[in-house]
């Protein structure tokens, strides 16, 4: 296939920074289309991100072959399952400029933080229980509220319920909603506790993740209930950290540091 990475006047071109982001041609690459200045400022982001990633960036976590939701601990012997699929999340990462005082959130704060993608590897069986906790108590609530539109919507009962007062039917429809809302509440809270049993929801008992996490990286997007994961059939073909060799490049990026940088802006004032 012919090399689509062909813009000569990008900054970031044929360098390791330019290798990191893993684009598949200039035409898709965000940064391709920024001016220099701000193309300097992305090659230095790129920097802070590899110093303060693990050695080998998240390309162990992606290509693990054991599922890195299973639960594992304090279940004697129990081994994770066989990871057959993705599941996406972001992790960010307080950035060096931000000021002092600025506090560690689980938001995305485009000022000052650095995100990245992680890829964690996941079986089957975490997926489809996952999934089952986030649509089945909604799906049993409305099926109770429409269950109760029903049955008075049916002549004879309506006929009846009208007997005792015109608003009669309406309330007990009202019932059924409050029932409904009830039920979601109580199966959703039900399958959250068997799921964290078996499933690791919480970004904080991932192990997999736990190296980033000691270097101050955090999950974003963090909900009561666990992470929002994304599931995927496949890797990410294109984005920061998601290509190979990424202890290579990234050892690369950290030992040219500061000077890696200013050599691609003389680069640039050459051409
Ligand atoms: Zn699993």
């Amino acid at each position: 296939m012919e090399n689509e990475l062909n813009n000569k006047d990008c900054r970031l071109y044929g360098s390791p920074y330019c290798a990191i982001l893993n684009q598949k041609s200039c035409e898709r690459c965000r940064i391709c289309k920024l001016g220099a200045a701000d193309q300097l400022k992305a090659a230095e982001d790129i920097l802070h991100i590899a110093e303060a990633l693990p050695e080998d960036g998240a390309e162990g976590i992606m290509n693990s072959a054991s599922c890195a939701l299973c639960r594992t601990r304090g279940r004697e012997g129990a081994q994770p399952n066989e990871a057959v699929q993705f599941a996406q999340m972001d992790m960010g990462h307080l950035h060096p400029t931000a000021k002092v005082g600025d506090k560690l959130s689980g938001d995305y704060d485009r000022g000052t933080a650095m995100t990245v993608p992680v890829q964690l590897p996941v079986c089957e069986s975490c997926r489809k229980k996952i999934g089952k906790r986030s649509y089945l108590p909604l799906a049993l609530g409305c099926l109770i509220a429409i269950a109760g539109l029903a049955l008075v919507s049916i002549e004879p009962v309506r006929a009846a319920l009208t007997r005792y007062g015109r608003i009669i039917p309406f309330l007990v429809f009202l019932i059924f909603v409050f029932a409904g809302i009830i039920v979601e509440c109580l199966v959703k809270r039900s399958l959250g506790r068997a799921l964290d049993r078996t499933v690791n929801t919480r970004a904080k008992r991932i192990s997999a993740i736990a190296p980033l996490i000691e270097r101050g990286w955090f999950a974003i997007g963090e909900m009561n209930d666990g992470m929002p994961f994304i599931f995927t059939k496949k890797k990410l073909d294109s984005g920061i950290l998601t290509g190979e060799n990424q202890r290579e490049l990234l050892n690369e990026i950290r030992s040219a540091g500061k000077a890696g940088i200013e050599a691609l802006r003389r680069q640039g004032l050459e051409l």
